[in-house]
C-alpha cells in the first residue's frame, strides 16, 4: 500500500538529552536528502540500510543541529516502509524545528497512532496482538503510544504480579491462622503484614489516580471553547484551523450524536468538545449557551473562555465564569481590533488572559503557544518515568482491589475474625488477576472485543 510520507517527534516532549524525529514512507530518504549532510560526504540515497549516520541538519544554508540519523529501508521496519529517525541533540525546540523542516520538505505530520496504524495496515502485526494494537491505534499522541508500549512490554503486568505476591504472603498467614486456630485466630495481624497491606493500597491508589492523566494523554486534550453567543467562538475556531492549515480530523464522538474534531496544536492533539454546535450554525439560539457550557466545562481538560472585549461584562459572562475551574482555563479577550469596554479585574480566577482578534487573526499564534505550554507544564512532562494506566478496565479492577483492601482495614479496626479478612483478601487478589487477564469471563472478553469497530 502507498501512503504519504509522515513525520512526528517520537520522544517525550520536554527537556531531554536527545529528541527523535521519525519519518516513514517512500519519500523518507529523499526528504532526508534535502536537509541532511552526512559527515561521510555520502549521498543520502547511497546510505546503507540499518546504519546510523553522523552529520548535520541544515535549513538551506543555516545549521540547525548536529544529529545522528538512522536509516532503515522497508520492508523490515516497524511500519514496513522506509523509516528515517533523526536523533536531534538540541532541546525540544530544536527537535521541533527539525520536524518543521521535514514537513516543509514534503512530509505530512503523522496522525495520532499513524506509524502503528501503518504497521498494522501493512500486515506487520497479527491478531494475537489485538488488545495492544487497538490501544495503539486509538492513541492520539506519540506519548500515548509510548504508554501503550510500556504496557506491551509488561511494566503494568510486573507491577501487578509484585502486588499480588505481597497479598499472597498476607493470605498465607491468614490461612495458617484459619487452619490452625491455636496459632492465634484472635491475635491481630502482624505489624509487618499490615504495613505491606498499606503499601499495596498506596500503590494501587496511585495507579487508579494515574488514569485521568493516562486517559488525557491517550485520548487527546479535551478542549472546550465557551462564551456567550457572539463573542467570536466560531471565528476563533476557524482562525486556529486556518493557522494550522486545517489539520483537522472529524471523528465520531463517544456519544453517538456528537462529532469531535481533533486539532493538532504544534503536534499535540486537542479534541474539541462540542464544536459541531459552534461551527455549523450562525443561529444565535443554537450557539453554545450557558446551560450547555456548564456540562462542557465539567468534562473538559482545557477550557478556552472567550469574551468580547468590546462589550461590558454581562450577567451571562459572569454565569459562565462562575462555572469555570481556575486550574484549567485560558481566558481569551477577543475583538481587540475594536474599542475596549470590558473590565476583567473582578475575574481573578482566570490566571492567564490572551488578547486576540479572531477576525483579523491577531494573537492566534500567541494563544497556541499558551495552549501548548499549558499542556506541557500541566500534564505530560515527567510522565514517562511513572507507570500510568490508560485502560478503563484496568482502572475498575484496581478500584475493586482498593475497596477490598479498605474492607480488610475496616475488619481489622473492628477486631473481627480472620475469616472475614480472608474473603476480602481473595477478592483483592481476584481483581488484580482481572487486570492481567488471568481471570477473565466471557462477558469481559465480549467487552474487550466490542471496542473493535468495523474497519479498525
Ligand atoms: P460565536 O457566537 O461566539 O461563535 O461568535 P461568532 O464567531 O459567530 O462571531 C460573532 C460576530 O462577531 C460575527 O459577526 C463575527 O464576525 C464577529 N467577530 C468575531 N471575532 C471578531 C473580532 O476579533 N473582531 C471583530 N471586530 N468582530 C469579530
Amino acid at each position: 500500500m502507498m501512503f504519504d510520507t509522515i513525520a512526528a517527534i517520537s520522544t517525550p516532549r520536554g527537556e531531554g538529552g536527545i529528541g527523535i524525529v521519525r519519518l516513514s514512507g517512500d519519500k523518507a530518504i529523499e526528504i532526508l536528502g534535502k536537509i541532511f549532510k552526512p559527515k561521510s560526504q555520502k549521498k543520502v540515497e547511497d546510505i546503507k540500510s540499518y546504519t546510523i549516520n553522523y552529520g548535520h541538519i541544515y535549513d538551506k544554508d543555516i545549521l540547525v543541529d548536529e544529529v545522528l540519523v538512522s536509516v532503515m529501508k522497508g520492508p523490515n521496519t516497524y511500519t514496513r516502509e522506509d523509516i528515517v529517525e533523526i536523533n536531534c541533540h538540541g532541546g525540544y525546540l530544536i527537535t521541533e524545528k527539525v520536524l518543521e523542516l521535514v514537513l516543509k520538505n514534503g512530509c505530512k505530520i503523522a496522525e495520532p497512532g499513524e506509524f502503528t496504524r501503518r504497521a498494522f495496515l501493512n500486515g506487520r502485526l497479527d491478531l494475537t496482538q489485538a488488545e495492544a494494537v487497538i490501544d495503539l491505534i486509538h492513541g492520539k499522541t506519540e506519548k500515548s503510544i509510548s504508554l501503550s508500549l510500556n504496557n506491551l512490554r509488561g511494566d503494568l503486568k510486573e507491577q501487578i504480579a509484585h502486588l499480588k505476591k505481597i497479598l499472597l504472603d498476607v493470605a498465607a498467614h491468614v490461612n495458617v491462622v484459619l487452619d490452625y486456630p491455636e496459632e492465634g485466630v484472635d491475635e491481630p495481624m502482624p505489624d509487618n503484614l499490615v504495613r505491606d497491606l498499606h503499601n499495596v493500597h498506596d500503590t494501587i491508589t496511585k495507579l487508579v489516580e494515574s488514569y485521568d492523566k493516562g486517559k488525557m494523554i491517550k485520548e487527546g486534550i479535551k478542549t472546550a471553547i465557551v462564551g456567550k453567543p457572539n463573542v467570536g467562538k466560531s471565528s476563533l475556531l476557524n482562525s486556529i484551523l486556518r493557522e494550522e492549515r486545517a489539520i483537522v480530523t472529524s471523528i465520531a464522538g463517544t456519544t453517538r450524536d456528537t462529532i469531535e474534531e481533533i486539532i493538532n496544536i504544534k503536534g499535540i492533539p486537542l479534541v474539541m468538545v462540542d464544536t459541531a454546535g459552534i461551527r455549523e450554525t450562525q443561529d444565535e439560539v443554537e450557539n453554545i449557551g450557558v446551560q450547555k457550557s456548564k456540562k462542557v466545562l465539567q468534562e473538559a481538560d482545557l477550557v478556552l473562555f472567550v469574551m468580547d472585549s468590546s462589550r461590558e461584562l454581562s450577567e451571562e459572562d459572569k454565569e459562565i465564569y462562575e462555572n469555570i475551574q481556575s486550574e484549567k482555563v485560558i481566558g481569551i479577550l477577543n475583538k481587540i481590533d475594536i474599542e475596549r469596554k470590558l473590565d476583567i479585574t473582578s475575574l481573578t480566577k482566570v490566571k492567564k488572559w490572551i488578547e486576540i482578534s479572531a477576525l483579523e487573526n491577531i494573537g492566534i499564534e500567541n494563544l497556541e503557544n499558551e495552549i501548548y505550554n499549558f499542556i506541557l507544564s500541566e500534564n505530560i512532562e515527567d510522565s514517562s518515568e511513572k507507570l500510568i494506566i490508560t485502560n478503563i478496565r484496568h482502572k475498575s479492577a484496581l478500584e475493586k482491589t482498593k475497596q477490598a483492601i479498605e474492607n480488610i482495614f475496616e475488619t481489622m479496626d473492628m477486631g473481627y475474625p480472620m475469616d472475614l479478612i480472608a474473603v476480602d483478601l481473595n477478592d483483592a487478589m481476584d481483581s488484580l488477576s482481572e487486570v492481567t487477564g488471568e481471570i477473565s469471563s466471557e462477558d469481559l472478553l465480549d467487552h474487550i472485543f466490542s471496542n473493535f469497530c468495523v474497519g479498525k
